[in-house]
Parts: C-alpha cells; structure tokens; sequence
C-alpha cells in the first residue's frame, strides 16, 4: 500500500521514533508546529477515526496519554494540544490515522481557530440532529 505512515513503520522511510510498542508508533512530525511535536498512529492501516476498530482506539488513547505527559514534562511545556484532522476537509493529509501531540508555551505565538455564537433557536436545531446521528 502507498502509505507514507505505513513505510514509516515498516521501517522502509526513516522516522525519530519516540515510543512504540505491538499496536501503536509516536514518532516526530517532521515540520512540527513545537519542538517536539509527535505524532501517535496505530500500526495497523486505518484511515480516519470512523475506521479504526474501538479496541485499537483504546490502546491508541492510552499512548497519546502517555506521550502528553512526555512532552509536556520533559521538554519543559506548560501544557500540549492533542488534535486529529479527520477527512480532507478537516485538514488531513496522511490518510493513515494519526494524532498530533504539540508542546505549548504560554509565549509561543500559536493561535487556534476563531469562534462564533449561535443564533436565536440554532443550537437547539443542531442538538436535535447530532442526536440523531448518535
Ligand atoms: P495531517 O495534516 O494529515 O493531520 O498531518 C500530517 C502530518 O504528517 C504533517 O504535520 C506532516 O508534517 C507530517 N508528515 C508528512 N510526511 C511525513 C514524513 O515523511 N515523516 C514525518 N515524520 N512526518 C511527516
Ligand atoms: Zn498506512
């Protein structure tokens, strides 16, 4: 399969590799937004949160848990963003599901996406739906 993050953890494309274990590999971004930017990817192939497997999910989390920690503690952050872009859209350009652990620094200049209100009746709308599609 012509996967980037499929030959990453084959071996076949060099990574610096941070943790890995049976199912899961963390290893750096190579253009990280932080300095020591990770990303933690299950080994299996699968290509965004709808896909993978609820069992690997777990495992998958626990390790993202643990690399938080990691980051945070021993590069000196005061905390880490633990983000996934799902689907094109969203921002996702590996389609091999990964999460990306960035360090932050309360000074490091990083800004997230803006935010609006809802208007009169919309979030009531909008709940009905997400329901539905639960
Ligand atoms: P996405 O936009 O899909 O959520 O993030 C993909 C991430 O993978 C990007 O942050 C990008 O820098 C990283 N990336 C892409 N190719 C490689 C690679 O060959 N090696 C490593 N270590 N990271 C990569
Ligand atoms: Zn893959």
């Amino acid at each position: 399969m012509d996967c980037i993050f499929c030959k990453i953890i084959a071996g076949e494309i060099p990574s610096f590799k941070v943790y890995e274990d049976e199912n899961v590999l963390a290893f750096l971004d190579i253009a990280p937004v932080n300095p020591g930017h990770t990303l933690v990817v299950p080994k299996k192939h699968y290509e965004n949160m709808e896909e993978i497997l609820e069992a690997e999910l777990c495992k998958l989390t626990v390790v993202i848990k643990k690399i938080g920690k990691a980051v945070k503690d021993s590069l000196g952050a005061e905390g880490y963003n633990i983000t996934e872009n799902n689907g094109p859209v969203a921002g996702q350009i590996v389609p091999h599901l990964h999460f990306h652990v960035i360090p932050r620094r309360q000074d490091d200049g990083l800004k997230l996406w803006p935010q609006e209100k809802y208007g009169e009746g919309e979030a009531e709308e909008i709940v009905k739906k997400i329901k539905n599609g639960i």
